[in-house]
This record gives C-alpha cells, structure tokens and sequence, in this order.
C-alpha cells in the first residue's frame, strides 16, 4: 500500500502542467485568482518614446547639430571644436572638451567618423594609434577608445571599442574611415564610501556599430597611458571628449540618466 502511495505521487509530480492544471478545477480558489498573486503592478514603466535616428523622448540632447552649448573646453572656457553640417569636429590643439552637466549612471549614445585620408603630411600612412584617435570620457576619466581600427593594427585593448588598456574588444565591428559609426554605453558609476574607499568599480557595456564589444566589464580604475589604472574617489562628473590631435568627426550624441 506504502508502496502504492508513493508511486501516485511520483506521478502527479510529473504530471503535465495542463493536467496538474486540471487537478485545481475541483478547488474553491479559480486559476485566474491563484494567477494573480505573482502580477506586479507597479511600479508602471515611464513612457518614452523611441524615435529613429534620434533620441528617445526622455533623453538629454547633447549636440543638437548646431551648437556646442551643452560643451566647455576641458580646462575652461568655451568648447573650440569646430561645428558644421550637423557635425562638430576637433580642432586639434585645442583640448579636450567636456559637457558642463555631470552626469552618474547613463547610457549614452554617441556617433563618430574619422577622416577617410589616413597619411599623415609626410605622405606617410598614418598607423596604430596615430590613425585618427580621440576617445570618450566616461566621468571624465575612463576611455572608450574612438580610433580609426578598420586594417589598423595596433594593441588590441587600445583600438575601438576597447575600455582603454583594460579591456580588449569581444569583436571588431569598425566600418572604413569616412563612414559614421554609432557607440552605445552603458555606464554604471564607481561607488565610493565616505571614507573614500572604493566600494563597486565602474561597470560598462558597449556596443559598437550594434555589435556588442564590452559585456558588463569592471572597470579598474581612471584610464593611464603609463601604469596601472588606480580609482581616486569622484561624485558624478562630466562626459569629456579627447583631442589626441586628429580631426575626428562627431554627431547625435545624447544621455539617458540611469
Ligand atoms: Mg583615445
């Protein structure tokens, strides 16, 4: 009999759900009603609305194609960089520039093209890194590297797409120099105590070109060319953009605060 009983509820234990379904037909509480204790219903999502091409409804607009407002040079001072048809190029020499808002966990989206000319004045072809390089500053410290990396070697966790000498890309989606190619970031802050400690690194997802080439990667500290990176605690900061000296093109950025 003992045996009996446990072979019945092995079998109602893998019984289908329509017919563990049918089994509750006979209770006094309905299937909608025991359905409804696992629906959550709020809080209810803000509704945005998403446009092609250009920023979603709820999206800070940071370059709106005509001026450079939302922009200051990097040390003070007005943004030097050089807008036109829609665009806004580095000046180079100029310096970097930043937004004047300050800004914590975003997503941010960001266009850029380089220079279809890759030689240099000498004539000579420009390579590695010299090959049309800037770069965005997540919280004015942690680049993404912007580089002209279609056939142009150079250390992989330096070409585009890399979080800058710390992490290579998963692929190389680059389109050729001349053609506008289209990050997608999303950023999540470093936090930091009260005594100034680190207490989560920095996080990012990136897709480059629709391509995801940063999947949630830790971020170890602010961007260094020489060294190993180190965090030095910041509140939330402003997006910088890089004057590495080349006339990289830009266009359609804009900022969701996470
Ligand atoms: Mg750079």
């Amino acid at each position: 009999m003992k045996k009996l009983n446990l072979l019945a509820l092995a079998l109602i234990a893998a019984a289908p759900l329509p017919l563990l379904a049918a089994s509750n037909s006979s209770s006094k509480v309905p299937d909608w009603k025991l359905a409804e204790a696992s629906e959550v219903w709020s809080p209810v999502p803000a509704v945005v609305t998403a446009n092609k091409n250009t920023a979603p409804s709820d999206a800070i607009v940071l370059f709106d194609g005509k001026s450079l407002s939302q922009w200051q040079g990097a040390e003070g001072g007005d943004a030097k960089w050089t807008v036109q048809n829609g665009t806004f190029t580095v000046a180079p020499k100029t310096g970097d520039i930043k937004t004047k808002d300050s800004f914590c966990d975003v997503q941010l989206h960001l266009e850029w093209m380089t220079p279809t000319k890759i030689t240099g004045d000498d004539g000579k072809t420009l390579e590695g890194q010299g090959r049309h390089n800037s770069g965005i500053f997540l919280q004015e410290q942690y680049e993404i590297q912007v580089l002209d990396s279609y056939n142009n070697k150079t250390y992989p966790n330096g070409q585009a797409g890399s979080v800058y000498k710390q992490h290579i890309p998963l692929a190389n989606p680059t389109r050729a120099p001349g053609e506008w190619q289209e990050y997608d970031i999303i950023f999540t802050a470093p936090k930091f105590s009260d005594n100034k400690k680190l207490t989560a690194p920095g996080r990012v997802t990136v897709l480059l070109n629709g391509v995801l080439v940063q999947n949630n990667v830790d971020i170890q500290g602010a961007t260094a060319w020489i060294g190993k990176p180190v965090y030095t605690a910041h509140g939330c900061a402003p997006l910088r953009l890089q004057d590495h000296g080349n006339p990289v093109s830009f266009r359609n950025i804009w900022v969701r605060k996470l």
